[in-house]
């Protein structure tokens, strides 16, 4: 039992455990997009149980549980490898929940909370990443606070298969960077709406979406108009306990370590002292996690704390495969074969989300509080 949690948040990660059993053939976490139908059906057993609305308030279907069960829950999904958490209880919900009109949340609320609407983030574009503030996506009121909207966005994940985009577009000045930014919900199959497909190394895809003169309604709008970047930081924060879970890197870990005892590897010395080393980084990975999980339950933003986790998972998950490779000799040079599917799905992680160096770039800045000027 890990110390840091209740008798009764154990309980519920056993719960949680007991009920991945009939999920374990999913294997999801990188490819939803191959597996859409059953992934689908999983968040719905997970919205049957309110567990896509653990921490939200009773008034609107939620549990109202402290976040540690959240952090559980998505722990043991990662370990499962059966799915990544979705966009809509998280980020979409918790900003309805905040900023959202009465109407919006009867809107929204429910679908969500079923496992019944599914979202894509709509936030970077082919010139805007790392500096989302200069994205160009353009909104133009139409009267009666409607919208037409008009740009370009690349790289949303699971876009193919998500039923609306939440879609961040420039409403002020094209100069306004974070200032003139709002966020709206569009149905991706709305008129006006394309996607393309961009492939990945690892053979699942990313998208990319034009949009063309999209009619936006004024109750698709969240949040105040050029209200966004405050509303963004807000919804990141209310995730950054479950972004990186500490258990799919000791599931990569565990694979590896029993992909090595089936061909008779492990008796090697230099094997098992690079196993034991992977061993203490996975524990390391673990420890940021909770320093994050902590910084939040004491109130903290956690935003230093949420930067070293990610560069910790992403770096311990790059180099567990790595090791794999390596070992794996011919085998790795086979199309499909674990030890190199592993390695191709260990390289982005070090981008989406935010790359490495913004990561570090926020350790050094908020953490070390180092100007980077002379
Ligand atoms: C697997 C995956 C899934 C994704 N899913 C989504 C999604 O669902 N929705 C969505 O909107 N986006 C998504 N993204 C996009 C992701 O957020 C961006 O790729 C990421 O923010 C980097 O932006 P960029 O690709 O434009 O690179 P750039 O910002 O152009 O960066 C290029 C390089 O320059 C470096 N760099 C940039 N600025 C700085 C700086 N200030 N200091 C130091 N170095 C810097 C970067 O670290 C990087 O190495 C996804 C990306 C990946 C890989």
């Amino acid at each position: 039992m890990n110390p840091g949690f209740s008798a009764e948040e154990e309980r519920f990660r056993a719960e949680v455990r007991e009920f991945l059993d009939d999920w374990r053939d999913l294997d999801a976490y990188f490819v939803q997009g191959h597996r859409w139908d059953r992934v689908q059906s999983f968040f719905r057993a997970l919205g049957e149980r309110g567990w896509l609305s653990l921490t939200w308030p009773v008034e609107w279907g939620g549990l109202a549980r402290p976040i540690a069960y959240e952090y559980l829950l998505w722990d043991e999904v990662g370990h499962a490898r059966a799915a990544r958490n979705p966009l809509g209880p998280g980020i979409v919900a918790k900003t309805i929940l905040r900023y959202g009109t009465d109407a919006q949340k009867k809107r929204w609320l429910p679908a969500i909370r079923s496992g019944d609407a599914h979202f894509s983030l709509g936030y970077s574009e082919p010139e805007a990443g790392s500096d989302l503030a200069s994205l160009r996506c353009r909104a133009e009121a139409t009267g009666g606070g409607g919208y037409r909207v008009t740009g370009e966005k690349c790289w949303q994940s699971y876009a193919q298969d998500m039923d609306y985009l939440w879609l961040l577009v420039r409403t002020g000045a094209p100069e306004s960077r974070g200032e003139g930014l709002t966020l709206v919900i569009v149905d991706l199959d709305a008129e006006g709406v394309t996607l393309g497909p961009l492939p990945t190394l690892d053979g699942d895809q990313l998208n990319e979406i034009r949009l063309d003169a999209v009619e936006v309604a004024a109750e698709r709008r969240v949040g105040p108009e050029n209200g966004a970047w405050k509303i963004m930081a807000e919804a990141l924060a209310d995730e950054r306990h479950i972004q990186f879970p500490p258990g799919r890197v000791k599931r990569d870990l565990a694979d590896v370590t029993r992909w090595l005892h089936d061909r008779g590897l492990d008796g090697d010395p230099t094997v098992r002292r690079t196993l034991a080393e992977l061993a203490v980084d996975a524990l390391e990975v673990e420890v940021h996690a909770l320093r994050v999980l902590d910084a939040m339950q004491k109130g903290r933003p956690g935003a230093v704390e949420a930067a070293a986790s990610k560069i910790a998972h992403t770096l311990v998950c790059q180099k567990i495969a790595r090791a794999a490779f390596e070992w794996g000799g011919p085998e790795s040079l086979c199309v499909d074969s674990p030890v190199q599917i592993l390695w191709l799905q260990s390289l982005w992680e070090t981008i989406g989300g935010g790359t490495s160096e913004i990561m570090r770039s926020i350790v050094a800045r908020q953490g070390l509080g180092l100007s980077g000027k002379r």
